[in-house]
């Protein structure tokens, strides 16, 4: 179809580590405080409540190549904008309501992600009970690696996740540690959603969340998933 009234969006899309093909983002789904020692920084007792979820949109996604420096802006109405590395999971098959059992067979791959947070807005927003979009969900907001497929490389079971600014470590840790694995976190968010190929699931953060100015450069990475390079620039 293109009888559109105005220009319809772009498909924002991943690239897939030893192909030419790409994986193309429906929905983006973010689980909150999944891991121990970022959930006590944020000032929560870790739990095995079940998980919770948020949602940023399809065009917040900023696909960022390896060997490259991708630039996204610092956010407007921010004065602490902050990083969170994170395991991406893309599903790859459609799935409602499956099993814990099942749900690794729906992903089609893993990428490294950053869910960057106006930190500010958030605590703000979560103080008052009020929706979260204003500080989790506005543009660039959703940097993401390459996607390495299951089919090639397989499910990572453990493995460091890191994240450093200008350089220095700020976040290290490893996704054994992640409270809800990656299937329980699919089969839980397919008991509430119809996912189909495309989209993907920021599964949360290690400890050592903090913040980024214009001008500094965060590298991240998690093992056997590569890493990505992501500058900051001013707001303009
Ligand atoms: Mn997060």
């Amino acid at each position: 179809m293109n009888n559109f009234v105005v220009p319809a969006p772009p498909i924002v899309a991943l690239p897939i580590v030893g192909s030419s093909e790409h994986f193309p983002v429906r929905r983006v789904y973010c689980v909150g405080r999944n891991y121990a020692a970022h959930a006590r920084e944020m000032g929560f007792d870790p739990t095995r409540d079940p998980p919770f979820f948020f949602a940023k949109p399809a065009d917040a996604v900023i696909p960022a190549h390896h060997g490259e420096t991708r630039q996204i802006r610092y956010p407007s109405k921010s004065t602490n904008y902050q990083y969170e590395v994170e395991l991406v999971a893309a599903i790859g098959r459609p799935a409602y309501k499956v099993s814990t059992e099942q749900a690794l067979d729906i992903i089609f791959g893993y990428a490294v992600g950053l869910d960057m947070t106006r930190r500010d807005l958030q605590l703000a927003l979560r103080d008052k009970g009020r929706p979260w979009e204003l500080g989790k969900a506005f543009d660039e907001s959703a940097p993401c690696g390459p996607i390495y497929s299951v089919a090639q490389h397989g499910h990572p079971a453990s493995g460091g996740i890191w994240l450093q600014v200008d350089g220095a470590d700020r976040q290290r840790s490893d996704i054994t540690h992640l409270i809800w694995s990656v299937a329980e976190i699919v089969s839980n968010l397919s008991q509430y959603f119809r996912l189909v190929p495309g989209d993907i699931v920021f599964t949360g953060t290690p400890e050592g969340v903090g913040p980024v100015t214009p001008g500094q450069i965060m590298s991240a990475g998690i093992d056997g998933l590569g890493s990505i390079t992501i500058a900051v620039a001013a707001d303009e």
